[in-house]
């Protein structure tokens, strides 16, 4: 049974940035739980970020340059934290690969964990279409990645693999 790697504040832990969580409604999910499927992690914490704190962006570049050494994470007093943001993606891939997962269901928008868009680097609360650094390292590391939103999905794909 393949195990599904999952953002730790999907899973009820308030650790986003602001110190909350985000809801996920869903039986599928519960499914998921009662199955021993899920496997919460979240890349910040992992890579040392303390709760709550700053917003952070992917500014003037996309996860592919932050990880080609190209770009860059800040938070919005400036401070750059690109290399906890490659750690903590570093950690997650291997954490989905001691625990076997295929797929991983992420918050979207996080610039960590989005997986269909992210902000935009202004931090005026514009977004761009893209992926944050740790799913973007998973996708290039061949787990498929879903977002909060696409759980049916993922679920068809988990469950059609072995
Ligand atoms: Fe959630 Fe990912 Fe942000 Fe951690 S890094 S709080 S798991 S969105």
């Amino acid at each position: 049974m393949r195990k599904v790697l999952v953002s730790g504040c999907l899973n009820g832990r308030p650790i986003r940035y602001n110190q909350t969580n985000v809801e996920v409604a869903s039986a599928i999910w519960d499914q998921w739980d009662a199955e021993g499927r899920l496997v919460p992690f979240c890349p910040e914490l992992a890579a040392g970020f303390p709760v709550p704190r700053p917003p952070a962006e992917i500014v003037g570049s996309t996860a592919t340059q932050v990880i080609l050494g190209k770009g860059a994470v800040l938070e919005d007093n400036g401070t750059d934290v690109t290399a906890q943001f490659l750690e903590g993606a570093r950690l997650a891939v291997e954490r989905a690969v001691a625990a076997g997962c295929v797929v991983a269901v992420l918050t979207d928008g996080s610039p960590s964990c989005g997986t269909t868009y992210t902000y935009d680097g202004t931090f005026t609360g514009g977004t761009v279409p893209g992926m944050g650094v740790t799913a973007q390292l998973l996708h290039d590391n061949g787990i498929v990645v879903f977002s909060e939103n696409q759980i049916e999905q993922a679920d068809d794909f988990v469950r059609t693999v072995r």
